[in-house]
């Protein structure tokens, strides 16, 4: 981590993907301190094209996203952003402090804005297919799949539901999984004409992150132009059990409307929170969101409002 300025800032945002450079502006924005630390790989540091954040005709790529949330705060000079992993978190007298690289932050609040680490099927050069020709949200990328050759990779039925969904986008869906389907499902696949497989990834054929192969672990080689996996994702939410924040039993930071914390002074927002859905439209506005409440926070009593 690099050097860390100023003594103690008003809020330390832990994040800088969409969550936590939201958070920055807005705090800014009450002409408040913020130092945001940030690992730089989040979901948002993939190759997708947003095209469903409103204002962008034609879309924008998640990492120019970042790259204008970064430009706008340099307009701000109560915004400091280091670039660096933080390892640890906790508290010094009224202060809450972090720490990474062996330097120490200090701040009177904290946004927890870290994200969440997908699973992703690890075949050779599988990082060059992460929002290109992989993907595992259908809100975001079911509708470039409009006519598509389609896998479906996952091994609950969850797998099963989201390949159900998306024969709304196109009728080429194929099902791999190892899960014992019950026979409702099977039953509903077959109708709207979804081929299940059984088995896992073997090996898939690709140029330059585009898919347009996949080999089973049954030997089977099918022609795919996308691969959708659910095959797991984990809350980046180790900083807030370390501050005694309350989590769910998935792991998520559990959060108010507010997107308070059961600690004081402590906020979280984004996709390490339990959002209905996890969007760039949600984590801009839970990073805002959790700003504004921590400007409430640190006011005095008497000029917080009601
Ligand atoms: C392939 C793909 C396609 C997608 N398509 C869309 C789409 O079309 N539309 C849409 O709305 N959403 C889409 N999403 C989802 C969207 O990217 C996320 O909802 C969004 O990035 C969440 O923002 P966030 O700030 O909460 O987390 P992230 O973007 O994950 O940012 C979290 C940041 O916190 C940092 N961090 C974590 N832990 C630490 C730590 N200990 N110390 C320092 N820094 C830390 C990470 O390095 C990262 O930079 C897509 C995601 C993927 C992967």
């Amino acid at each position: 981590m690099a050097a860390m300025a100023d003594p103690e800032v008003d809020v330390l945002v832990v994040g800088g993907g969409p969550a936590g450079l939201s958070a920055a502006l807005r705090t800014a924005r009450y002409d408040r301190t913020a130092l945001v630390l940030d690992a730089g790989d989040g979901r948002s540091s993939w190759a997708q094209v947003n095209r469903d954040y409103l204002g962008f005709p034609g879309g924008v790529a998640a990492t120019e996203l970042r790259a204008r949330g970064l430009e706008q705060l340099r307009d701000y000079d109560q915004v400091q952003v280091v670039q660096g992993p933080v390892d640890g978190a906790g508290r010094d007298g009224d202060a809450f402090t972090v720490s990474g690289g062996g330097r120490t932050a200090r701040g009177r609040t904290i946004v927890l804005a870290t994200g969440v680490r997908d699973e992703f099927p690890r075949f050779g050069g599988w990082e060059h297919t992460v929002g290109r020709s992989m993907f595992w949200c259908l809100a975001c990328d079911g509708y470039e799949s409009r006519g598509q050759r389609v896998l479906v990779l996952g091994h609950t039925g969850e797998t099963a539901v989201e390949a159900l969904q998306l024969t709304r986008f196109t009728r080429h869906t194929t099902l791999l999984t190892t899960a014992a389907l019950d026979g409702d499902l099977r039953a509903a696949l077959a109708e709207h004409g979804v081929e299940v497989l059984e088995g896992d990834l073997a090996d898939v054929v690709a140029e330059d992150g585009l898919l347009t192969g996949v080999v089973t672990t049954s030997g089977r080689c099918l022609p795919v132009d996308r691969l959708f996996t659910k095959i797991g994702m984990r809350p980046r939410s180790e900083l807030a059990r370390q501050l005694g924040a309350e989590v769910d039993e998935d792991g998520y930071v559990c959060v108010d409307a507010e997107q308070r914390t059961s600690v004081p002074g402590v906020f979280a927002a984004g996709d390490v929170t339990r959002p209905h859905a996890h969007q760039i439209s949600a984590a801009v506005h839970q990073g805002s969101q959790a700003a504004s409440a921590a400007n409430v926070h640190l006011y005095a009593p008497a000029l917080r409002g009601g």
